[in-house]
């Protein structure tokens, strides 16, 4: 747990944030600054600073995030339309919040390559 961090202080129910789904492993909330239509972030409840830090030991971590992913992105009904998920990890990867966290990100078309 990480005592200064914005996202265990969420899952702690310690910072208000509109939270979606929870269940023991995950839980997910509204992006407090979208950028479409639907912006959600899906993270572990447990506190693991990035993605870079997933190994053999902790992959169930991801298989629980894109589940949950899936699940939602059906209840916001942006299944059938296509999404992204997006995880940015450390400096060069965009990474500004240092707990793990999936977006889940859908509701207009997107571009590619990422700016
Ligand atoms: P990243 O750049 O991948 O680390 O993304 C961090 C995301 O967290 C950004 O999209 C922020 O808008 C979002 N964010 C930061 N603080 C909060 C908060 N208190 N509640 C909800 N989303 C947040
Ligand atoms: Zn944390």
């Amino acid at each position: 747990m990480g005592e200064e961090c914005i996202f265990c202080k969420i899952v702690e129910g310690e910072i208000p944030a509109k939270i979606v789904y929870r269940d023991e492993n995950v839980v997910a909330f509204e992006d407090i600054k979208p950028v479409a239509p639907v912006h959600l972030l899906i993270i572990p409840t447990q506190h693991i600073s990035s993605i870079r830090e997933l190994d053999e030991s902790n992959q169930d971590v991801l298989s629980n995030l894109v589940h949950t992913a899936n699940k939602l992105a059906k209840e916001k009904e942006i299944h059938d339309a296509g999404f992204r998920l997006n995880i940015n990890a450390g400096p060069n990867g965009g990474q500004t919040v240092y707990h793990l966290h999936m977006h889940l990100i859908g509701g207009r078309f997107m571009t590619w390559p990422p700016g």
